[in-house]
């Protein structure tokens, strides 16, 4: 399996392949600016062709982006629906020209916000960068389909935190059986393009959304082997958004997550 962390840009996007080959990584994953404001900086063209030259020297592929956290175009209040909108576009601009291979968007709609949301993503276009809806902790694939059915260029990308904490049992071999048929039924497994390993600091059904190091939460290696035996899965680029804390860090989760990979192929 490709793998690769979320990667910072403080220090500007030519220094983020360095970062990401330091990691260990195969594949990252990083912001397109600020991910807590809406003002975006100019990206310079030394910027761009520094990043650009870097991740073909390291052979880093894929290249995804993480939409911000403030956009929110499901919203009822129909002034931060239009800015939320101007602001994906501008970010997906920015991921096209960074040459991104995905551009990541939460899927946040309420039951009856849904419209909203699909009216929104409708109004995002890309021609390079792929767009991809990412589950969250509170996230059913049967209610995304709904969306997704509607919207097929779009892909899927799959948090294993979010999974868990939303009650998919991932430390269960049928329940992982069963998530996958879900989304085979409602969405397509072949739209599948990205897997983001989490493991999960809350438990199974929580709804609460706490990423914890690979192997040490709630998920367990277990939970982790399950799912990346599952047929297709190892071909996927697998994230890691996993926290730096005292006892583990980034070097630690990107040995684990080796292993458990090698420990599925053989399987
Ligand atoms: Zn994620």
């Amino acid at each position: 399996m490709r793998l690769g962390f979320h990667i910072s840009i403080s220090k500007g996007f030519r220094y983020v392949p360095e970062r990401a080959l330091s990691l260990g990584c195969d594949t990252f994953q990083m912001f397109s600016g600020n991910p807590r404001g809406w003002k975006k900086k100019l990206i310079s063209t030394e910027d761009v062709e520094g990043f650009k030259e870097g991740v073909i020297k390291h052979k880093l592929h894929p290249v995804i982006v993480h939409s911000s956290y403030l956009p929110r175009i499901n919203s009822v209040n129909k002034d931060l629906r239009k800015r939320s909108i101007a602001s994906l576009i501008t970010e997906i601009k920015r991921a096209e020209v960074l040459s991104a291979n995905y551009f990541i968007i939460h899927f946040t709609p309420k039951q009856e916000e849904i419209e909203l949301f699909k009216d929104g993503l409708s109004q995002l276009h890309s021609e390079y960068t792929k767009i991809l809806l990412e589950n969250t902790a509170s996230s059913r694939f049967k209610v995304m389909g709904e969306v997704l059915k509607h919207l097929p260029s779009i892909g899927l990308c799959l948090d294993t935190a979010h999974s868990f904490e939303s009650g998919y049992d991932l430390r269960d071999e049928n329940a992982v059986r069963d998530m996958f048929s879900e989304i085979q039924d409602f969405i397509g497994i072949e739209r599948l393009k990205c897997i983001h390993l989490n493991d999960s600091k809350t438990q199974l059904g929580s709804k609460i959304d706490r990423h914890w190091h690979i192997g040490k939460g709630y998920i367990g290696e277990k939970g982790f082997l399950n799912l990346l035996s599952y047929p297709g899965i190892l071909s996927l680029p697998g994230i890691m958004e996993t926290p730096v804390t005292s006892e583990c860090g980034n070097a630690e989760n990107m040995k684990q997550m080796r292993h458990l990979s090698n420990m599925a192929k053989a399987l």
